[in-house]
């Protein structure tokens, strides 16, 4: 137990901002599905590199510029790894998670959609794994189809069968819902999709956070994610993508960098993964991957990963355990094998505000998010406008899953 404790603080040591107050209160940062904190080593690589690795990359043949290129490109082969992708061709930097979903939107479906056809997406999605179908649907006049969730918060994967007909072409999952925190049966349904010849996009960005991902044995055709939520830099996404759909796919944006030759009348255009990489990138904020995904490696193997894995457990139980004590509760997700559950709670007490309750949680040095989490059409499933949602990252601990439900025992007796 000691021990244990040892190692957590330890954890908690490598990211400053948790060392830090709010309100006059130490910080209980609890709203790690909208951005995580940074670690120490993210940070002062961050700092480093606008020293001495900033300048621009893949233009220039002085020794500053290869420094910067080199960064980039590292942080590319750490991300190839991370997620056992087979080539660094694979991998494309865009900006986040949003950016990544909307590349493919605008490129595959402009390849491969057309009048009538349809996209399936997922009940539980984030607006970002909605509008940019939604967007791709209407310049060819294809519709969107919706796999369901059960009152659980599972994936009606039974349903996929007969959603998936003929005229999808592609398919858009979340691994975890940034609501539910429920990790999703997506294997069997890009199973069940690819038997049918159907490629399937995976938004990964809560799921990298919380799994080890292996984009091959998941066998998806795309996955998205964003560092910011993996203690990176704000302002950069991955898009995994298997080759031959890369290849085949239009260019997204044009620009510098994503081209081989250039005449006013025609261009042709750079290979993977360069093609879907227009003007200059977040360089910085991308090479910062390589020590993120370090920070992730480091709090998930060997004995700091078992005991952060342990104590994320026991968060999970205490959580749903304590939660479902307080009066006129609704908790969103709530699978009966809690192994599926990942630390992101969600809830309405009714005739409570949500914002309210964050409003006073905050007073407390507590951050947690309120309102729609940008999964409006399944927060109103619930019936509700808005929710509030305590969401753990690694460093978190059972002893703050304590504060926080004291404290918001608090706010419900003002506002009750
Ligand atoms: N999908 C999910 C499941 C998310 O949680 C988020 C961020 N809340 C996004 C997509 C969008 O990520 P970003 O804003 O970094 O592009």
């Amino acid at each position: 137990m000691e021990g244990v404790k040892n190692i957590i603080s330890e954890v908690r040591s490598h990211f400053p901002a948790l060392e830090t107050s709010m309100n006059g209160r130490r910080l209980v940062y609890l709203d790690n599905a909208a951005t995580t904190q940074k670690s120490r080593e993210v940070l002062e690589f961050i700092s480093g590199a606008m020293v001495n690795k900033n300048a621009n990359v893949h233009r220039s043949m002085y020794a500053l510029s290869d420094l910067a290129t080199e960064a980039y490109e590292a942080a590319r082969e750490k991300v190839r790894s991370f997620i056992n992708a087979p080539e660094r061709e694979n991998i494309i930097f865009t900006s986040g998670t949003t950016a990544s979903i909307n590349l493919v939107a605008s490129s595959f479906c402009q390849a491969f959609l057309k009048e009538g056809d349809a996209v399936l997406i997922e009940a539980d999605s984030h607006h970002s794994n909605i509008v940019p179908w939604q967007l791709a649907a209407q310049r060819v006049g294809a519709f969107i189809k919706v796999l369901p969730i059960d009152g659980s918060g599972n994936l009606c994967t039974n349903l996929a069968e007969s959603l998936l007909t003929p005229e999808v072409k592609i398919v858009a999952l979340t691994q975890v819902s940034n609501v539910l925190g429920v990790e999703n049966t997506i294997a069997e349904i890009i199973k069940i999709a690819h038997k049918k010849g159907i490629p399937v996009l995976v938004d990964g960005a809560q799921g990298v956070v919380h799994s080890e991902v292996d984009v091959q044995k998941m066998d998806c055709d795309f996955y998205a994610f964003s560092a910011h939520k993996i203690y990176g830099a704000t302002g950069v996404g991955i898009l995994y993508g298997k080759r031959d759909w890369l290849e085949k796919m239009p260019p997204y944006m044009g620009g510098g960098d994503m081209v081989e030759t250039v005449t006013y009348q025609k261009t042709t255009y750079a290979p993977l993964p360069l093609k879907f990489e227009a003007g200059t990138p977040n360089f910085t904020g991308a090479a910062s991957l390589l020590p993120a995904l370090e920070t992730a490696e480091y709090l998930r193997r060997g004995e700091v990963g078992d005991a952060l894995k342990k104590e994320e457990r026991a968060i999970v139980s205490f959580m749903m355990e304590k939660l479902s004590q307080i009066p006129d509760i609704e908790i969103y997700g709530t699978p009966e094998n809690l192994e599926k559950k990942h630390p992101i709670f969600s809830f309405n007490v009714k005739g409570v505000n949500a914002g309210d309750m964050a409003q006073i949680l905050d007073k407390m040095g507590v951050a947690v998010r309120s309102g729609l989490m940008c999964a409006e059409p399944l927060i109103n499933s619930f019936g509700a406008t808005s929710a509030l949602r305590a969401s753990f990252a690694p460093y978190n601990t059972l002893e703050e899953a304590d504060y926080f439900v004291q404290c918001l025992q608090r706010a419900l007796q003002m506002l009750k």
